[in-house]
């Protein structure tokens, strides 16, 4: 049976904020720090490129952090020196924290994009028959 198109995209997005292989849901996206090539499950490549999930990471990342910074900056900072400097550090922490999750969500964008727009040169191994998660 063939998902729906928002069950794959709601699907995807979660198993990748979930640091799990957009794909299958069971490999892991990290190594640690590192990122695998390939699922060690399924066998997805993840960013064939290097650079592949830049657009995705830079617009749904990158862009917004540097909107939250300006704004603390020029709207509590400037005024309000401990409590900016407490948003920053708070910023800052989460930033680092959830790094991994965000990047994830990168990775299950690049994923579905190329779901969506297929190329014959990347192809994508059937999904295995598991349990949805
Ligand atoms: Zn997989």
């Amino acid at each position: 049976m063939t998902p729906t198109r928002s069950t794959l995209i709601n699907t995807a997005l979660r198993r990748g904020l979930c640091k799990r292989c957009p794909h299958c849901g069971e490999g892991r996206l990290f190594s640690g720090w590192s990122q695998p090539e390939r699922c060690s499950i399924c066998g997805v490549v993840f960013a064939r490129n290097p650079g592949d999930t830049w657009a995705f990471t830079i617009t749904g990342d990158r862009l917004p952090l540097a909107a939250m910074i300006v704004l603390i900056y020029f709207g509590v900072l400037r005024s309000h020196h401990v409590l900016g400097l407490t948003l920053l550090l708070v910023l800052a922490a989460l930033v680092i924290w959830t790094a991994p999750n965000r990047w994830g969500a990168g990775i299950a964008l690049h994923y579905l994009s190329r779901v969506y727009w297929p190329d014959p040169l990347d192809a994508i191994p059937p999904p295995p028959a598991t349990r949805p998660r």
